[in-house]
């Protein structure tokens, strides 16, 4: 049974008892509840004994023999503030809660009503104003002991009880049980020579939770461990008094001795008020960012009671708050852990939850590399910084990052903080608050019919996070607070807004404070909602907006006929903001420095977001060079498209493959369509990962055989699995390596599960059905491994022949490459992995979030390799293809060309742009291109080469 406003009548006068009653039974029979004749039932159990409970509070009903006037169970909450004459002892009742009941529904509030009454409340009931403060009183159930395996610590250094202490307290800080220091200790008690206990009592304000926090030393010294209780009022105190005697107990002393964390737990959760707990490893690529978040309060907020989380044994926030579940800053790797209430239904939430969060939380995830991955982000990712602000030269180049790909050219509109102004403070708590709740409201409605018209997901996505944001009873609870001391609406809601704000813009990961932004924004939209204020009108014709960030909600508003581009002082190449940017097909630069935001109004700029540049006030060459830009641009993708089918030859007759990398078998389709010749590289990984376990032969079959159905007669290169390294596969056991990229990877891996690979070689020849053929072993570093896979093929080949089947390896090992020689009179294909390859030269993580822009795959160093990889093959009349990202960048493909590859493999969207430069290019310009890169010493030299035709 909920109680609601509904169920509570305020500001009631009784001159006595008597008349009190009839006033109560008066309520119930106009509520539905009993027949007048109720009333007789109330005064007779009144004359029994009386129902005064204590604290205030009256519990009138009627006798056994009033049920039939009962005709629905039910409860009201009536005030009387000035007090009525009550119990036995003349006791003043402020409360009286009218009971209906035909069976024992009620008997759950009674259960609430008795638990408040080891508070202090009088006072508060007494004094209470609206219907709604009088139901938080009632619905404030005594608080638990906050106890969970983050505040059980086995200090390995603690040489006595201070340094226990200490480690205890810690402990404590990090759950926020405690909101001050000050706290004066109770005398220290030493509950045996095992455990000295102290504990503190405060209010509610300074002890926000109670909590008990447990340091275990590692040695055995005397005591052994030290216990810290923080406590509040709302503590039972009970709760207290059980938890002494499991300290002192025999049972507890072994456990400590043992330091069994998990036995521990289970002792002292002796009583049913301990926070049972939860943990669920983060695997989502960018950690919980808005998206995941969204979903994880809204599953949160089923529950009913309360649900906290907390990142890495840090702080714990509530899991219903959106904006505090993204302060976390939670990142790939690190450990969720919930608390639930307990006896309340979140408990029964705790798996769903967790699980939740494993599966993914809506987005596709992979298992864990290695346990300590997440260290290795997070320290790189500090060294990520945010870009200086540069100078703005009128007329120079400026470099930027670049969003969204494209040329813009117009005048700007500069968008810069829009003041509001509003009272800071206001007299009715009521209606600010109820203006507050109506602002939001209509900001939620707005974005809801912008969700409801949004053309593109990625937008509807955002504004669906934002909608979420707004839903969030933890912010709105803290503007009410604000707002019952006197603020308005306004200052309330921006001050709540400033907190969260401020919070998640200081959290490590980069991508997760860009959702700073997504506050920003919406809180300025519920402030503007509340003062009426509109937002500055943009120009109708074209131009190029520049703002601090670009809040996803301007993104929607934008019309793409009237944006030409768009330049922001902050934001990374992920910010939803880029995302959207890119969506939209709007040229977009960001993180160009806040001086852009001093630029006047309408001056005249050009956006190059292809190359990354932008000139404030350019020339007239420079605009006319930037209009040619933009046609031939435009010109030649609708060229490319127009010839994706045709094939690519050079304008000297020299064919090359394009052919695709096909991470899905579902795309192979619409690779057909979008121009490729064949597949140069099927990342069978990829497909196994959409398995939960090992697909067998027949399972396999059906995959493969989407991708020959849709290739038919045109060559399909396979390469056999390749996890490893940065690509684990959940559902097969790896070692826990230092190093996975230099460890069980690739072809090292299959040749330990030689049934696997086994399976995979027999589903392949099967399932292509003795079409075009071509599997390729990864990673291969040596002859050997070569050897043992090839037989292995052999022996599979020999139960089910295949007559055009070709084999080969991927170079990507540096030994490998080196070693061509050897490898080519064996094989009949190289397929040159310069992803890897390009790593393990350069011995630079690819993965790695800050160096990795300086792994060029056209470093002389691997340019080298490929050529030396190249000459050995072709010597020995076998092919080679390049299937690493390589393949589809613009200025490396005249090179690869001039270094001989027969086959340039490459994403899907770059086919046709690909295809359209072969045709463009000569062979011969392109072999005297790729000797002066190999001549060049560094990549930057090599980028700086121009074909003799473009110098
Ligand atoms: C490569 O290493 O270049 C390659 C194509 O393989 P992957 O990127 O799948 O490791
Ligand atoms: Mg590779």
């Amino acid at each position: 049974m909920q109680l609601t406003t509904k169920d509570v009548r305020m500001n009631l006068h009784a001159a006595d008892k008597k008349e009190a009653l009839a006033m109560l039974a008066d309520i119930l029979v106009e509520d539905g509840l009993t027949t007048q004749n109720y009333v007789h039932g109330l005064y007779d159990r009144e004359a029994q004994t009386t129902t005064y409970l204590g604290q205030g509070i009256a519990i009138p009903h009627g006798t056994p023999q009033s049920r039939d006037d009962i005709l629905a169970t039910g409860v009201r909450l009536v005030h009387f503030p000035d007090g009525v004459v009550w119990g036995d002892e003349g006791e003043l009742v402020y409360l009286a809660v009218v009971i209906a009941a035909r069976s024992d529904e009620h008997l759950q509030i009674l259960k609430q009503l008795t638990k408040i009454l080891s508070q202090d409340i009088a006072q508060k009931i007494n004094s209470v104003k609206t219907a709604d403060e009088l139901l938080a009183i009632i619905n404030d159930k005594p608080q638990s002991l906050l106890l969970n395996q983050h505040l059980i610590q086995i200090d390995e250094q603690a040489k006595d009880a201070d340094a226990l202490f200490a480690t205890a307290v810690t402990a404590l800080k990090k759950t926020r049980a405690v909101n001050t220091l000050s706290l004066l200790p109770s005398q220290p008690l030493a509950v045996s020579d095992l455990v000295q206990c102290i504990s503190f009592v405060g209010d509610d304000h300074q002890v926000a939770q109670s909590a008990l926090s447990l340091a275990i030393a590692k040695h055995d010294i005397t005591p052994r461990a030290v216990a810290v209780i923080v406590a509040n009022e709302k503590l039972d105190a009970r709760k207290l008094a059980s938890v002494y005697d499991v300290l002192m107990g025999e049972e507890f002393g072994l456990a400590l001795h043992q330091a069994d964390i998990h036995a521990i737990l289970q002792l002292l959760d002796i009583q049913e008020t301990s926070w049972p707990s939860k943990d669920a490893l983060i695997l989502n690529e960018h950690g919980l960012h808005a998206r995941p978040a969204t979903i994880l309060s809204a599953l949160a907020k089923q529950a009913k009671g309360e649900i906290r989380v907390s990142v890495d044994g840090g702080d714990f926030v509530s899991a219903k708050s959106l904006s505090r579940l993204l302060s976390l800053g939670a990142v790939r790797g690190q450990t969720l852990t919930f608390i639930a209430e307990p006896n309340t239904e979140a408990q029964g939430y705790l798996e769903k939850l967790t699980q939740a969060v494993t599966d993914g939380l809506g987005e596709k995830v992979l298992p864990l590399s290695h346990q300590s991955e997440h260290a290795e982000l997070s320290d790189a990712d500090a060294l990520v910084e945010m870009p200086a602000d540069k100078h703005l030269e009128r007329g120079e180049k400026i470099p930027a990052t670049i969003a969204s790909s494209g040329v813009a050219i117009g005048t700007t509109f500069v968008v810069r903080e829009q003041q509001v102004d509003y009272p800071m403070i206001a007299d009715d708590p009521q209606a600010e608050f109820e203006r507050l709740i109506g602002a939001i409201e209509r900001v939620q409605a707005e974005l809801s019919s912008t969700i409801a018209s949004a053309n593109n997901a990625d937008v509807a996505q955002i504004f669906m996070a934002h909608v979420a944001l707004l839903d969030d009873e933890e912010m709105v609870f803290e503007a009410k607070a604000a707002i019952d001391a006197g603020s308005s609406a306004e200052a309330a809601w921006q001050a709540c807004i400033d907190d969260a704000v401020e919070i998640q813009s200081k959290v490590t990961n980069p991508l997760l404070a860009q959702r700073a932004a997504d506050l920003k924004d919406v809180g300025q939209k519920v402030l503007l909602a509340l003062t009426g204020q509109d937002w500055q009108a943009e120009p109708k014709t074209p131009y190029v907006l520049v703002k601090e960030d670009l809040l996803p909600s301007d993104v929607a508003r934008l019309d793409p006929s009237c944006v030409a581009g768009i330049l922001t002082a902050v934001g990374g190449s992920s910010s939803h903001s880029a995302i959207v940017a890119r969506a939209l097909g709007i040229p977009a630069l960001v993180g160009v420095g806040f001086g852009i935001l001093d630029i006047s109004q309408d001056t005249p700029i050009l956006v190059n977001a292809s190359e990354g540049w932008f000139v404030i006030e350019p020339s007239d060459a420079m605009i006319l060079q930037g209009k040619q830009a933009q046609e031939s641009l435009k010109q030649r993708q609708q060229l490319a498209n127009q010839h994706a089918l045709d094939s690519a030859i050079t304008i000297d007759g020299h064919q090359v493959e394009v052919a695709v990398n096909l991470g899905s078998v579902h795309d192979a389709a619409s690779a057909v369509a979008s121009g490729a010749d064949g597949v140069g590289l099927l990342r069978t990984e990829l497909v196994f990962m959409t398995h939960d376990q090992v697909p067998d032969v027949q399972a396999q079959m059906r995959d493969y055989e989407q991708v020959f159905d849709a290739f038919d007669a045109r060559p399909v290169v396979v390469r056999t699995l390749d996890v490893g390294g940065d690509k684990p596969l959940s559902y097969l056991p790896m070692p826990d390596e230092d190093n996975p990229f230099l460890g069980l990877r690739g072809i090292r891996l299959s040749l330990k599960q030689p049934k696997m690979l086994k399976d995979q070689l027999t589903a392949l020849i099967l399932a292509s059905k003795g079409r075009d053929l071509r599997i390729m072993f990864p990673m291969v570093s040596k002859l050997e491994e070569w050897l043992m896979a090839k037989s292995i093929l052999e022996e599979v080949k020999a139960r089910y022949p295949h007559d055009r089947l070709q084999v080969g390896i991927m170079i990507e090992v540096p030994s490998a490459a080196i070693m061509a020689n050897a490898f080519a009179g064996e094989v009949d294909f190289f397929s040159i992995g310069t992803n890897d390859l390009t790593q393990y030269v350069m011995a630079i993580d690819r993965g790695h979030p800050v160096l990795s822009q300086e792994a060029d795959g056209l470093h002389p160093s691997v340019l080298m390799l490929i050529h030396q990889t190249i000459k050995a093959a072709h010597a020995h009349g076998k092919w080679v293809g390049v299937c690493g990202e390589l393949a589809g960048d613009s200025k490396a493909i005249p090179i690869l060309l001039g270094l001989g590859v027969d086959e340039l493999s490459m994403s899907v969207s770059s086919i046709a742009l690909a295809k359209q430069q072969v045709r463009e290019l000569s062979l011969a310009e392109c072999q005297v291109l790729a000797k002066h890169a190999l001549n060049c010493r560094t990549a930057n030299e090599v980028r700086a080469l121009r074909l003799e035709s473009d110098a």
